[in-house]
C-alpha cells in the first residue's frame, strides 16, 4: 500500500498507485459506490496503462460500521480517513430532530474540510424543467464548517436555552418569548477568507471568467455583510493582478476583458438571477446555509439531484461524495442513478492530478446521456424504460475512451 504523504507540514505527495479510502453508504451506498469505484479504476486504466492506479481501502462508517462496532463513526475509521488524505464517500443516514449527529457533519469539521464544492453542469439528453439548461456552467464553493451549521443551539424549554435568554434581556437588553428556541450564526474572518481563497484559486486554474460571492448581508450585516466585505478584501490583497471588482469592471470592460471579475449578490436576487441571467454566473462562494439551498436549486435546473457531484476539500484533507441521499425505498434494488457519485469521482481524479482519467470519466458519462442509456428517474421523464444502476455502469464503461 502506498499512503499519500504530507511533506513539510503541507505539501501534499501523490505516488504512483495511492491508497483511497470509500466509505460504502447506507441504503442505496452499496449500489452506486461499488459501480463509481468500477468506472474510476476503468478510466485510470485506460488512461494510464498500469502506470498508475487506485488501491481502495473500505472503511466503515454509518449503519454497517454501526452493527459490526456499534458506533456510526469509530475512532479507527477516523484513522484510516486520516491516513488515506483523500477518500470517497456513498450517502450517509441522519435522523431529523433526535438521534446522533449528521455524520457528514462530524466528518467535515473532523477533516476541516472547509470547502463544499460543487460544480453544476448540463449534459444534453437529460430533461431539464428550464427551457435552456445548456447556459449553466457554475461551481458553488459552499463554507462548510461554520454558520447556523455549527451546531450551536438550544430546544427553547431547555436550561441552556433560559439562560442565555436571561442574559440577552439582563445584559444586552434583547428580549425574547419564552417559547423561542435559539441558534447561533458564527461567521468569522479567517473561515470566509480562506473559502473564498480557495474559490479564487479554482477559477485561476480553471480560466473561469467570474467569482461571485453570495450573501444576506442587507439584513445580517455582521456575518453574511461581513462575509461579503472578507471577500473582496482577500481578493484585492492576495489576488490583484488577476481580479478585477464588477464596478471596475463595468467602467471600462476592454480593460479588463482577462481578469476574473470579482462581484457579489444578494441571496435573494441570486436564486433569480441563477434562472433569468444564467450565463452571468461562473464560481460562487458563499456562506453555508445559501450554499446548501443554492446548490440544490442549481442542480434542478439541470435535472436533479441524482447527477450532481460534490466534494468536501481542506488544506491537506478531501472526501469527494455523492450529494444526495440514501433514498431508502431504493436500497438493495439496483436501481439507482449513480451519476453523481461517479463524477464525484472524476473530481478525486482531478484533485489527483490525474486530469487525462477525470476527462475520460466525465466524456463518458456525458456520452451516455447522449446516447439515451439512462436510469429510471431519468427514464421516466423521457417515458422509456430505465437502465439498472448497474447497466448504467457498463454503459458508461463501453464508452470510457483514452484522452
Ligand atoms: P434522498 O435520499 O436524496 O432521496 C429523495 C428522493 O430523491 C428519492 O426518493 C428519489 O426520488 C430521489 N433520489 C435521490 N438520489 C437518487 C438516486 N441516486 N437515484 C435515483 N433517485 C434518487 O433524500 P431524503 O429522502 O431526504 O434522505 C434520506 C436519507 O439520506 C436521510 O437520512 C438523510 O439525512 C440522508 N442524506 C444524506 C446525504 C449525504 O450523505 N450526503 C445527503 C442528503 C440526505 P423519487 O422518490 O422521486 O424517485
Amino acid at each position: 500500500m502506498a499512503y499519500i504523504r504530507i511533506e513539510d507540514q503541507s505539501k501534499v505527495v501523490i505516488p504512483q498507485n495511492p491508497t483511497i479510502g470509500f466509505i460504502e453508504g447506507d441504503g442505496i451506498g452499496s449500489d452506486i459506490t461499488k459501480v463509481a469505484i468500477k468506472l474510476i479504476n476503468s478510466s485510470v486504466e485506460s488512461s494510464y496503462h498500469g502506470e498508475k492506479s487506485i488501491e481502495w481501502k473500505k472503511v466503515l462508517v454509518g449503519e454497517e460500521a454501526f452493527q459490526k462496532t456499534g458506533k456510526h463513526l469509530p475512532q479507527e475509521s477516523l484513522e484510516e480517513l486520516r491516513k488515506c488524505i483523500i477518500s470517497i464517500k456513498g450517502p450517509l443516514t441522519t435522523p431529523v430532530g433526535e438521534g446522533f449527529r449528521s455524520l457528514n457533519v462530524s466528518l467535515r469539521q473532523y477533516f476541516d474540510l472547509y470547502a463544499n464544492i460543487r460544480p453544476v453542469k448540463y449534459f444534453p439528453g437529460v430533461p431539464s424543467p428550464v427551457k435552456n439548461p445548456e447556459k449553466m456552467n457554475m461551481v458553488i464553493f459552499r463554507e462548510n464548517t461554520e454558520d447556523l451549521y455549527a451546531g450551536i443551539e438550544w430546544r427553547y424549554d431547555s436550561p441552556e436555552a433560559k439562560k442565555l435568554r436571561r442574559f440577552l434581556q439582563d445584559e444586552l437588553g434583547v428580549k425574547l418569548t419564552e417559547d423561542a428556541g435559539i441558534g447561533i450564526k458564527p461567521i468569522s474572518k479567517f473561515r470566509s477568507t480562506r473559502l473564498v481563497r480557495k474559490a479564487i484559486d479554482f477559477a485561476i486554474k480553471n480560466r473561469r471568467r467570474s467569482v461571485t460571492l453570495v450573501h444576506k448581508g442587507n439584513i445580517m450585516k455582521y456575518t453574511e455583510g461581513a462575509f461579503k466585505e472578507w471577500g473582496y478584501e482577500v481578493a484585492a490583497k492576495e489576488f490583484a493582478d488577476v481580479t478585477v471588482t464588477e464596478e471596475q469592471y463595468l467602467q471600462n470592460p476592454n480593460a479588463y476583458s482577462n481578469k476574473i471579475v470579482i462581484k457579489d449578490r444578494i441571496t435573494d436576487n441570486m436564486f433569480q438571477q441563477v434562472l433569468t441571467r444564467t450565463e452571468e454566473y461562473d464560481v460562487i462562494a458563499t456562506t453555508n446555509l445559501n450554499g446548501d439551498y443554492l446548490s440544490d436549486d442549481l442542480a434542478a435546473q439541470v435535472g436533479g439531484l441524482g447527477l450532481a457531484p460534490g466534494g468536501n476539500v481542506g488544506d491537506i484533507y478531501a472526501i469527494y461524495e455523492a450529494v444526495h441521499g440514501t433514498a431508502p425505498k431504493y436500497a438493495g434494488m439496483d436501481i439507482a442513478n449513480p451519476t453523481s457519485i461517479i463524477l464525484s469521482g472524476a473530481m478525486l481524479l482531478h484533485h489527483l492530478g490525474w486530469d487525462l482519467a477525470a476527462d475520460s470519466l466525465e466524456r463518458a458519462v456525458e456520452q451516455t446521456y447522449k446516447d439515451g442509456r439512462v436510469t429510471q428517474d431519468i427514464a421516466r421523464l423521457l417515458n422509456k424504460k430505465g437502465l439498472k444502476c448497474s447497466e448504467f455502469g457498463e454503459e458508461v464503461e463501453k464508452r470510457i475512451k483514452p484522452s
